[in-house]
């Protein structure tokens, strides 16, 4: 069947890294590959800097190259490869948690000199949390970074996952001199090329060939077979199975702006990832095989241009094939809507499309109909889950600068929150606390309220740490504790309490006095 044959051809992914490991050179290369670009420097850095507030349009601009890169389709080998790009700077990383609910697995980057850095440990953490299926790729191999096996050891420990090797390094930095397909038993020899694809393949059946000795110089040759052995003695098996359920993540050595170790990575990769499976909605497990279209939004972009006041909705399609102009549920509202422009990026263009495929995302144009995490159907009432808020990092009481303008600021900051800015609470019925992990957001509001609501407003600091979702098992004891801590609950967009932490130690008590309320570190819990 079409529908099928589609799913199984599909495979949506992220790839995911500490800002500067190379995950921009990474998605190039995969583009080269693609045949989607010609020549390397094409795609454009997606990368906000903390600038001036003044210098807002800046950030816009580079916010504007994020949207434009924020997925990208290719064919290769027969696969459709949508790759959805999230944002390097760490104030944006709720952006980036949320587009990784909608892939089916993720391509960790590391450099090789920096091992394990701390927005590779958030990004995994969150990996984790919904058993996302990950390759993890060892960047710049050749420079003099630390030691395979001592990297190895550091993924295992920091990531709390276990690993295996798929491809072995010969020599490091300098003496880089290719890599060894563990999986495939081939050799690949390295040779600088920043812009081609190059096909310099050796067939080995068997590493222990004296042949290997005409590529490589011996002492390399011995330091391989010690390695390989070892490799293979110390880890176990490669198992696929073990990778769709997360237990494992295979890894992959390279050079990404060599363009070295890029096709083993991208094959391996097309060969065992998940295609689109299934998704759990809030009432049943929606089958990526249904004939009944579904899909959720999980992003939206707002074009800050006054003379364009449109927003692009981005939509994945779980299950079904989802058409232009035709009417779909969406179940927040009981509404009906149908989309006569759904856009989805190929390549570096964007193309109006008549249908797409469960795995596929597209742009739907909004008018303010929908929110995250809203639901499309064909009439089934369906709540997909797993789009859930994470606790923000920073927190600010909205003050009001303009009484005139109560209305605008409340509406404003309203919109925004939904667009996924930022996280609103309110307190006490009327104060608003907006939360967000970084203090470019903040400037973002900031800008965003004077220009296009006309609201003007201050930001102070409060002093909280994290801010946990409240369930209480013991009735009393939860009321008891909203009652005693209300200065410090708030309730989210759903109305549900949250409870401000001030530090880990305050929430460590409170945990221990009211052993009959749960802390929840997401809005999502069962
Ligand atoms: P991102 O922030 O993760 O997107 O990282 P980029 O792809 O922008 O790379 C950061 C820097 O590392 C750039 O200057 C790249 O040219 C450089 N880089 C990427 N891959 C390699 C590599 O394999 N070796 C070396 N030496 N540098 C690399």
């Amino acid at each position: 069947m079409n529908l099928d044959k589609e799913i199984q051809r599909r495979k949506t992914f992220a790839i995911i890294s500490h800002p500067d490991a190379g995950k921009t050179t990474l998605t190039e290369k995969f583009l080269l590959f693609g045949g989607a670009i010609q020549t390397a420097g094409a795609v454009k850095q997606n990368k906000i800097r903390k600038t001036a507030t003044s210098d807002f349009m800046e950030i816009e601009k580079q916010r504007g190259i994020s949207v434009a890169t924020s997925v990208m389709g290719f064919e290769y080998n027969g696969k459709r490869v949508n790759i959805l790009d999230t944002p390097g700077h760490k104030d944006f990383a709720e952006d980036t948690y949320r587009t990784l609910t909608a892939v089916d697995s993720v391509i960790l980057v590391i450099d090789c000199v920096k091992g394990v850095e701390e927005q590779t440990e958030k990004l995994m953490q969150v990996c984790r949390m919904r058993r996302t299926p990950v390759i993890i790729f060892i960047n710049k191999m050749d420079r003099e970074g630390r030691i395979p096996l001592e990297l190895l050891d550091e993924l295992e420990e920091k990531l709390q996952i276990s690993v295996r090797p798929l491809t072995w390094p010969i020599g490091q930095g300098m003496n880089f001199k290719g890599v060894y397909n563990m999986y495939t038993r081939t050799l690949n020899l390295f040779e600088p090329d920043q812009t081609r694809i190059t096909d310099n393949y050796i067939e080995l059946q068997d590493i222990q060939s004296p042949e290997l000795e005409r590529w490589i110089p011996t002492s390399y040759v011995d330091q391989l077979r010690e390695d390989v052995e070892l490799v293979d003695g110390v880890y176990e098996p490669f198992s696929e199975e073990e990778y769709r359920t997360a237990q494992i993540a295979p890894v992959f050595f390279g050079s990404a702006i060599n363009n070295f170790g890029i096709r083993e990575l991208l094959e391996t990769f097309l060969t065992i990832a998940p295609s689109p499976h299934e998704r759990e909605a809030a009432q049943r497990m929606v089958r990526a095989s249904e004939e009944q279209m579904s899909g959720f939004v999980f992003k939206i972009h707002a074009n800050l241009d006054p003379n364009h006041r449109d927003r692009t909705a981005f939509f994945k399609i779980c299950s079904g094939v989802f058409q232009r102009n035709k009417f779909y549920h969406h179940t927040r509202l009981g509404k009906k809507l149908r989309f006569a422009n759904p856009t989805q990026f190929m390549a570096r263009e964007k193309n109006l499309i008549e249908d797409a495929w469960p795995g596929d995302v597209i742009g739907l144009y909004d008018n303010g109909n929908l929110k995250i995490g809203d639901t499309l159907t064909e009439g089934e009432e369906l709540q997909f889950r797993g789009i859930p808020s994470f606790s923000p990092e920073i927190f600010k009481e909205v003050i009001n600068r303009d009484p005139f303008k109560s209305k605008q600021l409340e509406k404003g900051v309203r919109q925004l929150t939904e667009e996924g800015v930022a996280q609103l609470f309110i307190q006490h019925g009327n104060r608003r606390i907006i939360g967000t992990v970084g203090e470019l957001q903040f400037d973002v509001i900031r800008f965003r309220l004077e220009h296009e609501y006309g609201a003007k407003c201050d930001f102070m600091p409060l002093r909280f740490y994290k801010a946990l979702w409240i369930t209480g098992e013991d009735q009393e004891q939860y009321e008891e504790f909203l009652k005693r801590k209300s200065s410090v609950i708030g309730l989210d967009k759903e109305d549900h309490p949250v409870f401000f932490a001030e530090s880990e130690w305050m929430l460590n008590i409170a945990r221990e006095n009211y052993p009959g309320v749960t802390f929840h570190e997401t809005s999502e819990f069962k």
